[in-house]
């Protein structure tokens, strides 16, 4: 759709990754006149560990693009490996979630999912960036409404589009729309221009990644290791990956949790090196098969970032911490809060305005409040070394027990099965109280 510069739009998307390709997508299969604009050009190079877990699969089976995934490589579950000891989980069988996965690479992934969007109807310009919110003229920071990360009750100013700047030309123009969604991924520089932040009492993830040639790159797992070590052979908050792509590359790469002060000072380049030079033989990893230089990204968690919503503004996907603090994945829950807000943002312009929005928080907290609530205490739990020695030192000696870590850390629980959820969740915030923060 093309439209005149007064034009105003339903919505605008500030940036094209999985929350906003998602969120455009939904807006524009109801009906809605969508904008979103993406700094980038597809297909475009972004930093991730490619894997797409079944939660990612049902999101983009629900885009009617699976399809699009026939070329990328297809598996069906992970490989554990932790203290001498390895498990081969398959993905458990599920009534909303596919038992398989697939491992692609984002440049291939985002460019579907936002021609997706296209398709739908969504208006996308690429190469252009969102540079400055434009604020609605009564548009004051209001109180009272959703949480900001320190707890307090604030909401967002009142948005109402970007000065926007073509990336090839340099030139400057105004979007105007009703509602407008960040998307701008973990920096998210829009968000915080318009006064998001992250509580910085909560954990985040960092990671590194970089790709190399393997005689294993169509191996059906994707392989974690939960005992990774820092220099001086402490076992440190987080795993490394090996996923293979199945186009003769795997994707190799560490996270770390930063929770106390401990972790800090750990460096994830030479937390990388230990994990290539430590990873089993058989995937021959070495500086001869190294295709380039690994490169990092931070990963908001737990929805630690926020305001997420204003009177006309919504927070989506690394921009308002949606990653899940058990496994870093982010995808999945880009895609789900882009349609949550989606959701939202369709009853709001049905009529609903600003109640409408603020019941994409509600719909967070139902979707995710307890099972982050869950996944923090754990992290405070794992950031012991001797707490995560017993709890995956114990867990790696029981297939079934490491099946149902599994699940709770991929947040593939049957409905039937929150009674365990809740109950795991307990016993975590019990272990946790007795491994307070900063201890
Ligand atoms: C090393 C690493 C490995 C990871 N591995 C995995 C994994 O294996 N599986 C998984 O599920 N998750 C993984 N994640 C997390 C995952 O990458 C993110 O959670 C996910 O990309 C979030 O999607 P998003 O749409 O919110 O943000 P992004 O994917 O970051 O998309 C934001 C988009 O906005 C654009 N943009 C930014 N600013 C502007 C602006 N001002 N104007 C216009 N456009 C703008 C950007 O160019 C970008 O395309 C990993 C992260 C890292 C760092």
């Amino acid at each position: 759709m093309t439209a005149g510069a007064d034009h105003v739009h339903d919505v605008l998307v500030v940036g094209g990754g999985p929350s906003g390709s998602s969120c455009a997508y939904w807006l524009a299969e109801a009906g809605w006149d969508v904008a979103l604009v993406e700094k980038e050009v597809f297909p475009r190079v972004k930093t991730c560990g490619d894997g797409l877990t079944p939660r990612s699969v049902r999101q983009i089976a629900d885009m009617g693009i699976e399809g699009a995934l026939a070329g990328a490589h297809r598996y069906t579950g992970l490989r554990a490996h932790a203290y001498g000891k390895v498990l081969d989980l398959p993905w458990p069988e599920h009534p909303s979630f596919p038992n398989y996965g697939y491992i692609i690479t984002r440049h291939d992934l985002d460019a579907q999912v936002n021609k997706r969007a296209v398709k739908a109807g969504a208006t996308v310009w690429q190469g252009t960036e969102a540079v400055e919110p434009i604020l609605a003229a009564t548009g004051a920071s209001q109180t009272a409404g959703g949480a900001g990360p320190s707890g307090a009750t604030s909401l967002l100013p009142s948005c109402v589009g970007a000065v926007v700047k073509d990336k090839a030309t340099g030139t400057t123009r105004e979007v105007r729309a009703r509602y407008v969604v960040v998307a701008d991924g973990a920096n998210s520089r829009f968000g915080r221009a318009l006064g998001t932040q992250r509580n910085r009492k909560q954990p985040m993830g960092m990671a590194l990644r970089g790709y190399y040639t393997s005689p294993g790159h169509n191996q059906p797992f994707i392989e974690s290791h939960l005992d990774i070590r820092d220099g001086e052979d402490n076992v440190v908050p987080g795993y490394g990956w090996v996923f293979p792509l199945g186009d003769g590359r795997v994707n190799v790469g560490v996270g770390l949790l930063s929770t106390d002060q401990r972790w800090k000072g750990v460096n994830t380049s030479t937390l990388m090196d230990h994990f290539v030079a430590w990873a089993p033989k058989e995937w021959e990893l070495s500086p001869a098969t190294c295709l380039g230089p690994p490169t990092g990204g931070k990963l908001p968690m737990g929805m630690a970032v926020g305001p997420r919503v204003g009177a006309t503004t919504l927070v989506v996907g690394d921009a308002g911490g949606s990653i899940n603090p058990f496994n870093g994945e982010g995808i999945a829950y880009g895609y789900e809060t882009g349609r949550l807000a989606a959701a939202s943002l369709g009853e709001a312009l049905s009529g609903d305005g600003v109640e409408a929005l603020l019941r994409y928080e509600t719909r967070l907290e139902d979707a995710y409040g307890l099972y982050f609530r869950v996944a923090r205490a754990f992290i405070r739990i794992i950031s012991r070394p001797e707490l995560m020695k017993l709890c995956v030192g114990t867990g790696m000696h029981s297939e079934s027990l490491m099946s149902w870590i599994l699940k709770i850390m991929a947040n593939l629980l049957r409905p039937d099965e929150t009674g365990p959820a809740e109950a795991a969740y307990r016993a975590l915030a019990l272990i946790a109280r007795l491994a307070p923060e900063g201890a």
